[in-house]
Parts: C-alpha cells; sequence; structure tokens
C-alpha cells in the first residue's frame, strides 16, 4: 500500500490517477489547504477505481499514527507542502513551519512503523543561481533565493543525513524542472486560487478572458529569441516518473538516489505563447514587460541518469501541454 501525502494537490493527484492504473493500493492524506475535495471523485471518475483517504495535516503526529496503525503502508509518496515562491517570502515562517515539519513528523512516524521507502517532491530550485545552464544531479547545490527553496534544500540534507545514520532506508528524491498540462480528461489539472504567478496558469486565464493580457518578463535576456528558457513537462510525464522511482524503490534493497525529472530541451516563453496559440487556434493578447527580478535565463534538465537508471523520459510534447491545459480550464469554466 502506498501513502501519498498532498495527493488532492496538481502533481499529487495526476500521480494518484497512475498508481490506481497501475494497480497500487493507494492511501491519500491531505488537507485541502491549496486543493479541494471534489478531486477525490474526479480520480474515481478518471480511473473506476476507490482508495482511501485521510483529511488531515500531516505535521499532526497523531493523525499520521492513526494513518500508519490500520494500514500496512509499503511506501510514500511525498508531495504535501507549501510551493509559491512569491508567498514564502512574504511569510518565511509559515513555510519553514509546513514544509519542515510535515516531512519530520513523516520520517519519524514511518520510523516508528518501520516503513523506510520514501520518494520526496524536490526542485529544480536546489541548484540555486548556478552558472550552468544545463543541470545534472553532480553539480554542487546551490542556495535557493526564497524561503520555499531553501526548505527543499534542507529537506533533501534531512534525507542524506537520516540515510547515513540508517542506511535501511530507501529514499529517492526527484528535482522536478517545470511541470504543466493537465490530464487528457481535463477533470483535474493546475488553477490556482487568485492572480497566478506561474507561467502557464497566467496565459490560461488570459485565453479565457479572466485576465486581460500576459507580460513577458523580460526580452531582452542572452537567449535566441530573448525571452527565458525554461524546462517545461507534461504532468502526467512527471507522474510515470514517480511510478518508475517506486518500482526502483522495491527492486533495490535500500539506497539514497537523486534524479532530475525534466525533458531536456530548453523552451522559450515566447515559443510557449506561440504553441498555444497555434494548438488552440486562439490568440492570446500579451505584451513584453521588464525582467522579473531572480529569473535566470535559462534551465534546463539533464534528464540522462533517470533514463538510464529509471529507464524513465518525457513522452509529450509541448503541444501536448498547451492542448491539454487549456482543455482542463475550459472543462473547470464549465
Ligand atoms: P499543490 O499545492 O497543488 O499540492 C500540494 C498538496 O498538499 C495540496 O493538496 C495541499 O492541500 C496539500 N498539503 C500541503 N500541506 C499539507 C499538510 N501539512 N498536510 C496535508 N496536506 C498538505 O502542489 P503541487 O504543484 O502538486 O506540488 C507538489 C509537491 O511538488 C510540493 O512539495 C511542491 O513543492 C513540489 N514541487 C512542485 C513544483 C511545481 O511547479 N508545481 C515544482 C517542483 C516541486
Ligand atoms: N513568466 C512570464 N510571465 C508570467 C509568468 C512567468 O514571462 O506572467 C516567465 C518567467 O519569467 C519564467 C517563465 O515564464 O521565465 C516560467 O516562470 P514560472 O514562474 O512559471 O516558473 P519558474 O521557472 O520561474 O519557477
Amino acid at each position: 500500500m502506498i501513502l501519498v501525502t498532498g495527493g488532492c494537490g496538481y502533481i499529487g493527484s495526476h500521480t494518484v490517477v497512475e498508481l490506481l492504473k497501475n494497480n497500487y493500493e493507494v492511501i491519500v492524506i491531505d488537507n485541502f489547504s491549496n486543493s479541494k475535495r471534489d478531486v477525490l471523485d474526479k480520480i474515481k471518475t478518471i480511473t473506476n477505481k476507490d482508495f482511501k483517504f485521510y483529511e488531515g495535516n500531516v505535521c499532526d503526529k497523531n493523525t499520521l499514527k492513526t494513518v500508519f496503525e490500520n494500514n500496512k503502508i509499503d511506501g510514500v509518496i511525498h508531495f504535501a507542502g507549501f510551493k509559491a515562491v512569491g508567498e514564502s517570502v512574504e511569510k518565511p515562517l509559515m513555510y519553514y513551519r509546513n514544509n519542515l515539519d510535515s516531512t519530520l513528523t513523516l520520517l519519524e512516524v514511518m520510523s516508528d512503523y518501520n516503513c523506510k521507502k520514501i520518494v520526496f517532491s524536490s526542485s529544480a530550485t536546489v541548484y540555486g543561481e548556478a552558472k550552468e545552464t544545463r543541470f545534472v544531479e553532480t553539480m554542487k547545490k546551490g542556495i535557493p533565493s526564497n524561503p520555499y527553496g531553501k526548505t527543499k534544500n534542507v529537506i533533501e540534507d534531512i534525507l542524506e543525513d537520516l540515510y547515513t545514520s540508517d542506511p535501511t532506508w530507501s529514499i529517492t528524491m526527484l528535482r522536478y524542472f517545470n511541470p504543466v498540462g493537465s490530464h487528457t480528461s481535463g477533470l483535474i489539472g493546475d488553477d490556482p486560487s487568485g492572480i497566478p504567478n506561474n507561467l502557464m496558469p497566467y496565459i490560461l486565464r488570459v485565453a479565457i478572458g479572466e485576465l486581460e493580457c500576459l507580460t513577458i518578463f523580460g526580452n531582452d535576456y542572452d537567449t535566441p529569441d530573448g525571452t527565458c528558457i525554461r524546462d517545461y513537462i507534461h504532468v502526467v510525464d512527471l507522474a510515470l516518473g514517480h511510478i518508475k522511482a517506486l518500482e526502483q524503490l522495491f527492486n533495490l534493497e535500500s539506497g539514497i538516489k537523486i534524479y532530475n525529472l525534466g525533458s531536456g530541451r530548453g523552451i522559450s516563453v515566447t515559443e510557449i505563447v506561440t504553441t498555444f496559440e497555434r494548438v488552440n487556434n486562439l490568440k492570446l493578447n500579451y505584451k513584453y514587460g521588464s525582467r522579473r527580478k531572480g529569473d535566470l535565463p535559462s534551465i534546463c534538465a539533464d534528464p540522462t541518469l533517470a533514463l538510464k537508471e529509471l529507464g524513465w523520459k518525457c513522452e509529450k510534447t509541448l503541444d501536448d501541454m498547451c492542448r491539454d491545459a487549456y482543455n482542463f480550464i475550459q472543462k473547470q469554466r464549465n
């Protein structure tokens, strides 16, 4: 049985779908701090399968103990955490408290119940302001510029220390690049509350007329078209990366692993915008504005290790990401 913390969120819900499709027995714990209850039924509709759900806070030890006491949990995928970069700058204590507490509490309870297999949601942000534009796992970690990123850095360190103290653990840290897109059903996806900070949710709001105009942050970077380059990954590909990581966890006796999950292809903001327009046959209202503080010109994954050791690579295209994301927002609003 696999426990998925934060399984009602954007990446968690897509991963639960793929776990159920792969016949895993799943338990989800979520406190809906950044998701909605109806996601549970949507996952069941997509998969035609049922799973157990606990509403609760992963920071709460008693709740977690109940979950472990009443279920035979073989491994955990830990998504629960706060993720908004800007908000983390304004509310650092809230971010450190939630992201660190949830992880520490989870690891303590796992240890108590002798469940020592965990996949952790890390992020490309741990590379910090690296000079390189292609990030490989062997690179030294950097210092993220915001509290959110720092929580990921610290949690990676905690997991390393835990493994050093007890090498019977199996730990996999997945460093995600930029997840976008949705399940093809259009039932689940990324629809943040308030004005989105991330590119694709912002594009979607402009596309459906809820926001007037996308500002592209800077077209004077030293990149081919002057706009920033990122490595966008379809969320279903990302979810499948977790299935591969789990398979490896159950095949290996123990160990600690880090994998980049990205496509290996850099895409500029302008390329996303023009692809979105072409695939969805519409015109986006956009303008070029000044650079956003803290943005690096170009970031891309080297996903070689994930292919070599997990047999995983991105299968979906930028066209898929743009089409599926738009399909989701239209279904949401209908
Ligand atoms: P999300 O906010 O959509 O999902 C997180 C889920 O966890 C939500 O359903 C929320 O209600 C729940 N949650 C938060 N704190 C909790 C707690 N203490 N107890 C119980 N539930 C709690 O985020 P996401 O995009 O699905 O991201 C999942 C994970 O992946 C996060 O750890 C995030 O930092 C990491 N990550 C995300 C991205 C991205 O761009 N989306 C990139 C890199 C890493
Ligand atoms: N971006 C933009 N306009 C927006 C939001 C984002 O031009 O309204 C750009 C941003 O500068 C970056 C890219 O889109 O180059 C991806 O930004 P996002 O916040 O989605 O992810 P990040 O890589 O910054 O975590």
